[in-house]
């Protein structure tokens, strides 16, 4: 029998202050959870069946909780790093190695506390920019560069990395192989089923803990509605553009959010 796991992705922890930019992306609200969600979740999951996702890749059996929280904010070492350790789990923290120190952002000594701690730091890239669009030494240059940097800081290699918002191309995967990482995850929804891609799940603000722990459990009904959703996005990301797309979500969830139409 082959390992399987649901990974799951977290952003920002606590309120809308933890926000490098609070009143920038509107979209960027959209994943931020309350620490109460999170430790709550976390509460109800067995650590013992809890892993990173470097580890995950040497699992040859058993179904596994990995964990992971993207962009490097602040919050990932004053919020989740407490609550990840009271109830013994451990966590992926991919990272933008040019965002460390930054305000809003983890600096490198909380980085290294973080590893210390036994966290996984991972990489996802230099800046917060899709890869497609760039150009193949820009593209390369965020892959190799960030690992370098990253390395640097915990001392050790960094082996995983996380295309920004799960864009990638097939030059993409060879870059990332080629500067040394072992493992690449994407953002499609669903269950991990080893040695298949590296799926992962978006816990979002307004979740109720039912249905984070449904997420959680591989839930197939909530797995299914997800990947809809996932899939039915493809299309007009490819027919508009990755910038153009996130230009006009903006501008509908901004406008939403005006006319109270989003909490
Ligand atoms: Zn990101």
């Amino acid at each position: 029998m082959s390992a399987s796991a649901v990974c799951l992705t977290f952003h920002a922890i606590g309120g809308p202050e933890e926000l490098p930019d609070p009143g920038g992306d509107p979209g960027s609200l959209r994943y931020l959870v309350g620490e109460d969600l999170l430790s709550g979740l976390l509460a109800k999951l067995d650590p013992s069946s809890s892993c990173t996702i470097s580890e995950l890749l040497e699992k040859r059996s058993g179904c596994w909780t990995v964990i992971t929280f993207d962009d490097g904010f602040a919050s990932d070492y004053n919020r989740a790093l407490p609550i990840l350790i009271k109830t013994g789990h451990r966590a992926t923290f991919f990272v933008n190695s040019g965002n460390v120190g930054r305000a809003g952002y983890m600096s490198e000594a909380e980085i290294r506390s973080m590893a210390e701690a036994g966290m996984e730091i991972g990489s996802h890239g230099v800046n917060h920019i899709y890869l497609p669009p760039l150009a193949d030494d820009a593209a390369k240059r965020e892959v190799e560069e960030s690992c370098k940097v990253l390395s640097e800081i915990v001392g050790s290699k960094i082996i995983s990395y996380a295309p920004v918002g799960g864009h990638y191309t097939r030059r993409d995967v060879v870059n990332v192989k080629r500067a040394g990482y072992s493992a690449f995850v994407t953002m499609t929804p669903g269950v991990t089923r080893l040695p298949g891609p590296v799926k992962r799940n978006h816990i979002q603000r307004g979740y109720t803990l039912e249905r984070a722990l449904r997420i959680a459990s591989g839930d197939r009904l909530l797995n299914a509605v997800n990947l809809v959703r996932y899939y039915g996005l493809l299309l007009p990301k490819k027919l508009l553009g990755l910038e153009c797309y996130d230009r006009l979500k903006g501008a509908i969830t901004a406008s939403s959010r005006g006319s109270g139409g989003q909490r």
